[in-house]
């Protein structure tokens, strides 16, 4: 133990040693509860052996000796209103950008700082891949960056968060290769610390199972972009894990509240992006994506088929630890027709703005 005392005000730097890997692994997860994870689990870095290079830790820290995997729940609410069909943003602003770009990062960085007090160093990640040196579906993106040494990734390295959380224990990938946790089913983000603790890791998840291959994600995705008989098999620390080989681009087209249109539909079905036609779903009652919240606000298509629909299969299997008193659909679907003018709204303003001067 250190026994250097702090002056004044600053930061003590000299608490509880984590020489021990048995009791820092305790001391590091108690902290990370502490600062609002909702789940942690530890890999050691073994379990990245094999890694792509362009996904490797080792290329970030090659003295890392831990990675610690924390998930954060998406709030089940914050589905309602999607579900209802009257109140996306909350899913976009508190589910995702709010979670992923305020939330988690203070966790990540207080956890960072609890192990640099006490004198080894740690890396805070989330979701920051915006800078990554590879493409959606995983090639190099060309003309990008370039590599500094013979032997090293092109900058940014981009660590895979699922396949972390597997590797740290924290559950499984369902079929739909979105990460599922015993907790929330796939309704998380995940966050990192990689540091160069020792740390005792955690077995891979060996619970109850949690993806049964229903394919509920599959029949509910509005893209169609989990494909049902097209897979991808990967070996993760000695298990084979099998997913989807999701649509990527597709995907993304879904997401943002569009469909790529490949043929001529009507003009009141369409509508044009850049210079790309998109058809309007019948999930979707914008017409065109709304603007970002924190940083995102893309989820148009309402996870309707990765998460809410994997959801509501795992919580009906009583699979998840966080259970409910109620179901969460409660009402048959909706959905709109695009080829038949609105429904009239059935609001009045309650009172009227005699000019533009009286408006905020
Ligand atoms: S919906 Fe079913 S098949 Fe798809 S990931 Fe969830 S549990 Fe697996
Ligand atoms: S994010 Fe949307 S479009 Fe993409 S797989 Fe999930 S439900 Fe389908």
């Amino acid at each position: 133990m250190n026994t250097m005392k702090a002056q004044g005000t600053e930061r003590e730097f000299e608490q509880e040693d984590l020489d021990d890997p048995v009791e820092a692994a305790r001391l590091v997860k108690r902290q990370a509860l502490a600062f609002g994870a909702d789940a942690v689990g530890i890999g050691n870095i073994e379990r990245w052996e094999g890694s792509p290079l362009q996904m490797d830790p080792r290329q970030i820290m090659p003295e890392c000796k831990s990675i610690i995997g924390m998930v954060f729940r998406v709030m089940r609410g914050s589905m309602r209103g999607i579900e209802e069909g009257t109140f996306f943003s909350n899913y976009s602003a508190m589910g995702y950008g709010g979670l992923t770009y305020l939330y988690m990062p203070m966790t990540v960085i207080n956890l960072s700082k609890f192990i640099e007090d006490r004198g080894y160093e740690a890396i805070p990640m989330g979701h920051q891949s915006d800078w990554r040196a590879i493409d959606n579906l995983g090639n190099i993106r060309k003309d990008y960056s370039r590599p500094v040494a013979p032997g090293r990734a092109a900058p940014d390295i981009m660590v895979q968060l699922r396949i972390a959380a597997y590797l740290c224990g924290l559950g499984e990938i369902g079929f739909s290769k979105m990460f599922l946790s015993s907790q929330f089913g796939p309704r998380n983000r995940v966050g990192l610390v990689l540091t160069d603790v020792k740390l005792e890791p955690d077995p891979i998840y060996d619970g109850p199972q949690l993806c049964n291959k229903c394919m509920a994600c599959v029949k509910a995705c509005p893209g169609g972009c989990i494909k049902k008989d097209k897979t991808i098999k990967v070996n993760l620390a000695g298990k084979e894990v099998e997913w989807s080989d999701l649509d990527m681009i597709k995907c993304d087209d879904t997401f943002k509240g569009g469909v790529r249109l490949e043929n001529e539909i009507p003009e009141n079905e369409r509508y044009v992006k850049g210079d790309k036609s998109f058809g309007r779903g019948s999930w979707t009652p914008f017409n065109e994506k709304p603007k970002n919240l924190y940083n995102t606000g893309q989820a148009v298509c309402g996870a309707a088929g990765c998460t809410r629909a994997c959801m509501i299969s795992l919580e009906s299997r009583g699979v998840l630890k966080n259970k409910f008193k109620d179901k969460f659909r409660r009402r048959k679907q909706w959905k709109v027709d695009w080829s038949k003018d609105p429904y009239p709204a059935a609001y009045e303003a309650p009172y009227k703005i005699k000019d533009a001067s009286d408006a905020d």
